[in-house]
């Protein structure tokens, strides 16, 4: 069912030995590309043959009327609404702490540099809905979205079969709740390619967020620079670093709560203990078998990107899980503070035995869309950082701009431009600048 992969007395670099699904993104691209140029190219006409073709649906507008987005909140189930309500509010606390404030530096008296945090102006929000539809997802890109005080934002979910061409109720739900009434039924590569290069009815944007599959982290790839994005959220891994102390079971239904996602999603358990391994391994047979999505599961553990790593001990584990660099890293370890503490790379850490990943997907506060591939190497989860922008404010009075002239000419003149420092003599009247 999962493959083992032993790294005992191992010299080698862990990333030649750790199977991922990067080279699938770069095939997706290829798939990718021109579904965006015709996006691009025909607009709504081509959005609503993609979702005949991808999701099955024949659709005559993509918009989203509001009434069906206000009649999705009244129909809501009062469980699901009061779930998702203490999941907004959760998430609230964390991302408002997050804001920015402005600083002002004063380098030299009458010198200042301000650092001023300005919301990205407008944003397409994606909301994965293949294989699993993702409410939650709403909620994760919008609360750091309105914490940030971005203006403008719209939401795009794939069309649904079951509901006429609509996204799922739940979704369209979540927006209500939230107050978004842009919503379009838009899925997979072409929602990306609708933002970065808008439609009649759709402006575009300037920075696309939010989760999804293969399709969805290529387009952003490939329309990455027309368009702002928050980081290559795609299928979901789970590594999981556990010694001897691991409760067997916890840690296969961690497996398995991500494998649930996707085909291509990874669950990685990484242990010092082959007594544990062999206890996971039976009790992911166990828990396997009565899964509701049993197939889907089966698929992902098995895959390549999918395995039970043995190690040398815990100090081994660390510089494998961040050669990894999963998107989700739970650590069930003694002293699973301590180990957790000195990990380098991950997107989010979970740390000790009542922190599963889940509790992160929904309500532990913190946002559960983040880097995959091998990105949380280099990039964060989404924030309300994501949202702004830091504008550098240089003020500075003619004397102070004459205490460091001679600085800035000699510099000019090290790089051989001396018409930049010929444009600070023009204001100070001093120093010689040669070509001038
Ligand atoms: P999705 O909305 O991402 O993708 C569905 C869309 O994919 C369809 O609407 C269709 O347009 C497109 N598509 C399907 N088959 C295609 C094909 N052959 N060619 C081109 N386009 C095609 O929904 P999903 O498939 O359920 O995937 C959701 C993903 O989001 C999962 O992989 C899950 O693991 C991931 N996820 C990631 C995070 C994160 O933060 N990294 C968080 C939540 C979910």
């Amino acid at each position: 069912m999962i493959s083992r992969i032993d790294l005992r007395g191992s010299t080698q670099d862990p990333r030649d030995l750790l199977p991922r699904a990067e080279l699938d993104v770069e095939a997706a691209l290829e798939r990718v590309r021109p579904i965006c140029d015709d996006v691009r190219h025909r607009g709504t006409a081509a959005l609503i043959e993609y979702a005949e073709r991808f999701d099955g649906v024949r659709l005559t507008e993509v918009r989203v009327p509001r009434r069906a987005l206000t009649s999705a909140l009244d129909e809501l189930d009062p469980k699901v609404r009061a779930a998702l309500e203490e999941s907004v509010r959760r998430a609230r606390l964390v991302h408002r702490d997050q804001r920015r404030t402005d600083t002002t530096t004063t380098v030299v008296p009458g010198g200042t540099v301000t650092e001023r945090w300005v919301p990205v102006t407008r944003v397409g929000l994606y909301v994965p809905g293949g294989q699993a539809v993702y409410p939650s997802s709403v909620v994760m890109n919008v609360v750091p979205a309105q914490e940030a005080g971005v203006a403008s934002m719209a939401v795009a979910s794939p069309p649904q079969r079951a509901f006429g061409g609509l996204p799922h109720p739940t979704i369209l739900a979540a927006c209500a709740l939230l107050g978004v009434d842009e919503v379009y039924a838009v899925g997979g590569a072409q929602a990306v390619a609708m933002f970065a290069y808008g439609t009649a009815e759709c402006p575009p944007v300037n920075l696309v967020t939010g989760p999804g599959n293969i399709y969805v982290a290529a387009a952003k790839r490939l329309l990455k620079g027309r368009i702002g994005i928050d980081s290559e959220a795609g299928p979901t891994e789970i590594a999981i670093l556990a010694d001897h102390t691991a409760d067997p079971r916890y840690v296969a239904a961690d497996l398995i709560s991500q494998a649930e996602h996707d085909t291509l999603a990874a669950a990685v358990l990484v242990t010092d203990s082959p007594a544990l391994a062999d206890a996971v391994e039976a009790e992911l047979k166990e828990q396997v078998a009565v899964a509701r999505h049993s197939g889907r599961i089966t698929e992902a553990l098995a895959g390549r990107q999918s395995g039970i790593v043995l190690v040398d001990d815990v100090e081994h584990g660390l510089t494998v899980v961040d050669a990894y660099a999963a998107e989700h890293l739970e650590v069930m370890t003694a002293d699973a503070a301590g180990v957790a503490a000195r990990v380098r790379n991950a997107g989010a850490i979970f740390v000790g035995p009542h922190a599963p990943v889940s509790l992160g997907d929904y309500a532990a506060g913190s946002n559960h869309v983040l880097p995959t591939g091998g990105c949380a190497c280099h990039s964060s989860g989404l924030s309300v950082q994501s949202f702004l922008r830091g504008i550098h404010v240089v003020d500075y009075t003619r004397e102070a701009l004459a205490e460091v002239a001679h600085h800035v000419v000699t510099l000019a003149e090290a790089e051989d431009l001396p018409a930049h420092g010929a444009a600070v003599t023009a204001r100070t009247g001093s120093g010689e600048v040669s070509g001038r």
